[in-house]
């Protein structure tokens, strides 16, 4: 049935049913449209991780906005995953060695999900195709698009089997996409493309039976320019956690477990390698080397056509170091809704590709600033950019000198909540200032609980906490933690 009468049903193809291919059928279908998702492998209501998402293994931090924006378009879900097991998730509870020192670990409203990939995106995919209108035709690799010149359903997409008429084309198809040929096959362009890659690489390996960190909500060790290396531990569902190690240019981490663990153990601080030999590890190591960030400039292209849209990482692909991917891919969907709302004419898709441009602004900003800083990078930063970077690390600085406030204002743009102007308040200002005047605080020491990994040999895993270690309760009693900085 058509809920919105005053205009006409249009068919959506969307090509690319994973995460940005789902949020935009949700979009299109609370707009009132068809949805027909195509994706070329087999995946079944319960299909885990499948192969055209080759990242799926790793490690994905579900950043709050784009939890949020998930929400609005899949009511229940948050509330589905818990009770799937995904573990409820303050980031301000990481310990987290930045470049700057520690961070301050305190607690805060900003309570995520922490799970694995594939979860997530099973729970997504089982709610978008139980929309009305939605359908998937799975197993389908999309070859080409063709123009028929008609007014309605102006375009074909074309698959090894047939060809699917639409008035809206959307392509999701991911990093790999292959959208910028299909257009100069049918005389669109050129499309410019920026690319940063600092050839990082992530290598994960799943545990079980890991120590009870009382209270800590994981471990990341930031990468430096110096050392090009870093790592994070995080908990997924069924009590397991994930152990990522990342390197730039010769210092990738290896497949084998050997040179994985010597990769931990090559890191600033040795609590991720402590917390791997201490816990039970399930299954291989698993590698993944396509991590630059790319950016195709559609929305300077001056003959895009009307009714072509394109979405998540065809757009925009990051380095996931900052775990963006997923938010934005939520935002496109959320732009999405109202702009297929309304009929999409050449001006009005045109319009579209340059907010959908511009969601990715920030957060392509903050990945590129970060990587153009590593020697294996090749590019200049920006003004805008170095700007952009030196303020992340002074906010890290003030964090690691027992600033709750810096630490809070950094998770939120970590989690792209809350207003950019608070990036800039006063007391962030003043405490600035101070700092180059040499009054910044003494440095937040490395929290108590990451001794337990190291300190304990003799006891089963997962049985002591870290109060028993030191006979002091968990929670802000490190120099820096929420107290001490309120003081
Ligand atoms: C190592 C790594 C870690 C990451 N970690 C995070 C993180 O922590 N947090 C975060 O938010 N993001 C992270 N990301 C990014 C995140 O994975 C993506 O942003 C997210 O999956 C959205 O991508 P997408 O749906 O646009 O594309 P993809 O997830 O890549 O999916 C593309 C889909 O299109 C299909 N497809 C491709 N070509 C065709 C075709 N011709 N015909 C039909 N179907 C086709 C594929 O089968 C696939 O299902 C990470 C990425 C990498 C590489």
């Amino acid at each position: 049935m058509n809920a919105h009468p005053a205009r006409p049903i249009q068919q959506v193809v969307i090509v690319g049913a994973s995460l940005a291919g789902l949020f935009a059928a949700a979009a299109c279908a609370a707009a009132g449209h068809q949805v027909t998702l195509l994706d070329r492998d087999e995946l079944g209501d319960d299909a885990l991780a499948h192969p055209g998402v080759p990242q799926g293994r790793q490690p994905h931090v579900f950043l709050l906005r784009g939890l949020q924006i998930a929400e609005e378009l899949l009511p229940g879900l948050g509330a589905e995953l818990r009770a799937d097991g995904a573990v409820e998730f303050d980031s301000s509870r990481l310990a987290w060695l930045t470049e700057e020192g520690w961070s301050t670990v305190c607690s805060s409203e900003l309570i995520g999900l922490s799970l694995s990939r594939p979860m997530f995106e099973r729970a997504v995919r089982r709610r978008v195709l139980a929309l009305p209108g939605v359908q998937l035709m799975a197993g389908r690799s999309v070859t080409g698009l063709r123009r028929t010149g008609a007014t309605e359903r102006p375009w074909r997409v074309r698959t090894a089997e047939d060809e699917l008429a639409a008035d809206i084309v959307i392509d999701a198809s991911g990093r790999g996409s292959r959208l910028p040929a299909w257009l100069s096959a049918l005389g669109i362009g050129p499309i410019r493309t920026q690319e940063v890659d600092s050839r990082i690489g992530y290598a994960v390996r799943e545990y079980t039976d890991v120590p009870d960190l009382d209270g800590l909500a994981g471990i990341v060790i930031g990468s430096t320019p110096a050392t090009g290396r870093g790592g994070l531990a995080l908990p997924v569902e069924g009590g397991n956690w994930q152990v990522l190690a990342s390197g730039t240019g010769p210092r990738r981490p290896p497949r084998d477990v050997a040179g994985f663990e010597a990769s931990l153990r090559a890191l600033r601080d040795p609590a991720l390698a402590d917390l791997a030999a201490r816990s039970t590890p399930v299954g291989d190591v698993l590698i993944h080397r396509r991590n630059g960030n790319r950016r195709h400039r559609f929305e300077q292209c001056r003959n895009w056509p009307a009714g072509l849209l394109v979405v998540g990482d065809s757009l925009v692909s990051f380095n996931p170091i900052f775990g963006q991917g997923i938010t934005v891919a939520a935002l496109d969907a959320r732009l999405l809704r109202s702009g297929v709302s309304r009929p999409l004419d050449a001006r009005a898709t045109r319009r579209l590709m340059r907010r959908l441009a511009r969601t990715a602004a920030l957060p392509w900003a903050i990945a590129v600033g970060q990587d153009l800083r590593q020697p294996t990078t090749t590019g200049e930063q920006s003004g805008p950019q170095k700007l952009t970077s030196a303020w992340v690390r002074e906010l890290g600085r003030q964090a690691a000198h027992g600033s709750a406030r810096a630490q809070l204002t950094a998770s939120r743009m970590f989690h792209m909540v809350g207003r950019p102007a608070a990036l800039l308040h006063p007391a962030l200002l003043v405490a600035a200032i101070r700092g180059r005047l040499g009054h910044g605080g003494s440095p937040t020491a490395r929290p108590t609980e990451l001794d337990l990994l190291a300190m304990v040999e003799d006891e089963p895993a997962g049985r002591t906490t870290a109060a028993d270690v030191t006979g002091v309760a968990g929670r802000d009693r490190r120099p820096g933690g929420l107290a001490d900085s309120r003081r």
